[in-house]
């Protein structure tokens, strides 16, 4: 994928920005908003940016907040 896409990007709801995770760094590709603590998917290379596709991220999660 074209990370420079990527870094272009924002938060669809708070316009913020979005950190790019991936495996192996990741168990899966997301976009994720440390604000919004959401994830957003990546399907076949193509961020899926809809709230309602976002996975809620759990508080206690690891892989978020963690720069
Ligand atoms: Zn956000």
């Amino acid at each position: 994928m074209d990370t420079r896409l990527l870094e272009l990007l924002v938060c669809p709801i708070c316009k913020g920005p979005l950190d790019y995770q991936r495996p192996p760094h990741a168990e899966r590709a997301e976009l994720i908003c440390s604000a919004d603590r959401l994830a957003f998917p990546v399907r076949d290379g193509l961020p899926v940016m809809l709230e309602s596709e976002a996975r809620q991220l759990d508080e206690n999660s690891p892989a978020v907040g963690a720069k």
